[in-house]
């Protein structure tokens, strides 16, 4: 499967807070998450804003469907996918490039020393 132009899916796992990351459309958005297209390849992605504000949103491909997304998005007030999101962050961490790292780097130094990767 060829990667997509704009997202980078399938290849690309994660997005950082970054000036680069593709403007998703927004498809639902609940519980401080948001459930969200690429505008070129349709893929579902879901984001996730971390302090300060919120204002740092990472993003993660949605590989089931908007019913399920809908399903799952209010059990616990959204805790089970807030969950989720964190934890397919630290498994393709490794995935991540030096320009993301960089991105996570001024996150990180926004928000005193934590970002997705070394917070619990
Ligand atoms: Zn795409």
């Amino acid at each position: 499967m060829i990667s997509c132009d704009l997202c980078g899916y399938p290849s690309r796992r994660v997005w950082p807070p970054s000036s680069k990351c593709p403007k998703f459309q927004q498809v639902e958005s609940k519980n401080w998450m948001t459930l969200a297209a690429c505008p070129s390849c349709d893929v579902r992605w879901v984001g996730v804003g971390w302090e300060p504000y919120a204002s740092f949103e990472y993003w993660v491909p949605w590989e089931h469907s908007d019913n399920q997304w809908n399903a799952e998005i209010d059990d616990g007030e959204g805790r089970r996918i807030h969950k989720w999101h964190h934890e397919q962050l630290k498994t393709n961490e490794d995935t991540l490039t030096a320009e993301d790292l960089a991105d996570v780097a001024v996150h990180r130094a926004r928000n005193y020393g934590r970002d997705p990767f070394n917070a619990i």
